[in-house]
């Protein structure tokens, strides 16, 4: 079947069309891309008065004496730019993480990862060598679905030719996609069926205007479905329609390893489907909090396309809306967890949810619930970052920034970890080899009856 005559959630004018039929197909990548936008950056640059405190939390320069830290990368570099434009992109911008850290950090508010981010994109386009092994592992790893699919499929060669660390495995790929699963569950007209009974039984009106478009990103398409299938059904609990509309990749790994065209293609997708349903009066949710941030800040950051900045403004992280929405916590309160979820979690808070400011909100969530309990294993980076600890030449310094927190989750209470973001999971397995849990699977397990539909 073309990409043109594949059944899509929205009809022709771009409203959505609840009974139209959702395939995992349409969520593919495509690799033809248009140039960035050049933007302005020399007022955050003139901020910065290079006080370093954005180097000395920058956790790949706390393990890489040769990287130059954040300063260098962002404002000192662009000023070299700016004076000189023949000035040569340093190629020390491949090895930042994208972390974000950094951003975080300044005091003066300088927006470095947008300009690690632009920086990084002019190196691959303008320097980097398009025939180097380098350039294609970092294309192919760009690309989650092609790469774990096929380090799934082929993992030795998958080591090999794409030059990604042989310490790791990829993760098994799960044998229905989320969208196959919400698919045959009815889409999104059985969603809205069930939002409606759950109004009714907590006294709501039937047309309460409770609806979201949940931005499910790679991850929990392809391997933890479990995360996709919670969403659905915790927002579901409280009267939420829920929609899935067509989507590709956030771009995370893109913006990290310079490919900022195939980010922009990516984007275009994501935010043209967001901005019609934010018309229609959804909200964007995201359950990876990598993916809520490319939407809400770096898509405005680094790219102009119409409706990014309503997008941008109506996105949210999945357990930040309902906190915002919902008494979550006197809900919580009500309920004891038992079963498999009945557990102590050492809960690691991502970067990129320490930069949306929501480091706090699992553990303050969890930590009154009756049968479980939650405790913070530190500030530290987990040393993954997407796709940089899965770099041959990257691993080594990946585990030694994610030392601290392995350490500080053998040291917690419990032996299952909780984290919003699919790759610190990654990190955070491989570190300790404790099963880890999103926030959402627990938020399922203390609410929601029958959690097989
Ligand atoms: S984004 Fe992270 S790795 Fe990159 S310079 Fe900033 S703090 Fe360092
Ligand atoms: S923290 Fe901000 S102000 Fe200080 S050196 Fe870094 S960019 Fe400049």
């Amino acid at each position: 079947m073309s990409d043109a005559e594949q059944p899509t959630e929205t009809d022709p004018d771009g409203e959505f069309n609840p009974s139209a039929p959702n395939t995992g197909e349409k969520f593919e990548p495509v690799d033809v891309f248009p140039d960035s936008d050049d933007f302005d950056l020399r007022p955050g640059s003139d901020s910065c008065y290079k006080c370093s405190t954005c180097d000395t939390n920058c956790p790949v320069a706390e393990v890489d004496d040769e990287f130059p830290g954040p300063k260098f990368q962002g404002p000192e570099q662009w000023r070299l730019k700016q004076r000189d434009d023949e000035h040569e992109i340093d190629d020390s911008v491949m090895d930042c993480s994208n972390c974000m850290r950094c951003d975080n950090a300044c005091p003066a508010g300088v927006p470095l990862s947008q300009m690690h981010n632009t920086a990084r994109g002019e190196y691959v386009s303008e320097q980097m060598d398009k025939t180097s092994i380098e350039y294609w592992r970092n294309r192919i790893l760009s690309n989650y679905r092609t790469s774990a699919w096929l380090a799934s499929k082929l993992p030795r060669l998958a080591n090999v030719a794409m030059n990604v660390t042989k310490e790791r495995e990829f993760p098994e790929f799960a044998t229905e996609t989320f969208r196959e699963w919400w698919d045959k569950r009815g889409a999104a007209a059985g969603s809205k069926e069930r939002a409606q009974a759950a109004r009714r039984e907590r006294g709501l009106p039937e047309d309460a205007d409770k609806k979201v478009a949940y931005f499910h990103g790679c991850y929990s398409n392809y391997n933890t479905t479990e995360v996709g299938k919670a969403m659905v059904r915790v927002y579901e609990h409280f009267g939420y329609e829920v929609v899935v509309p067509e989507q590709k990749c956030s771009g995370t790994p893109m913006f990290a390893n310079g490919m900022l065209d195939d980010a922009r293609r990516h984007a275009e997708v994501n935010v043209s489907s967001m901005s019609d349903l934010v018309d229609q009066g959804y909200d964007a949710i995201a359950s990876c909090t990598s993916c809520s941030m490319a939407l809400r800040q770096e898509y405005p950051e680094l790219f102009d396309i119409p409706g990014i900045d309503d997008v941008a403004a109506n996105t949210f992280e999945s357990l930040e809306y309902l906190r915002i929405h919902e008494d979550l916590q006197g809900e919580l309160a009500e309920v004891e967890v038992s079963g498999d979820l009945a557990e102590e979690f050492a809960y690691h808070a991502p970067c990129h949810a320490r930069n949306q400011g929501l480091e706090r909100q699992a553990l303050e969530l969890f930590r009154d619930v009756d049968g479980v309990g939650i405790e913070d294993v530190g500030e530290s980076c987990s040393g993954i970052s997407g796709t940089y600890g899965w770099k041959a030449e990257k691993y080594e310094k990946s585990m030694e920034i994610g030392e601290e927190m392995f350490e500080h989750m053998e040291h917690a209470e419990g032996d299952t970890g909780m984290t919003e973001c699919p790759t610190c999971a990654m990190q955070m397995e491989h570190g300790t080899g404790y099963d880890i849990r999103h926030p959402l699977e627990l938020l399922e397990a203390a609410l929601v009856d029958g959690r097989g539909v």
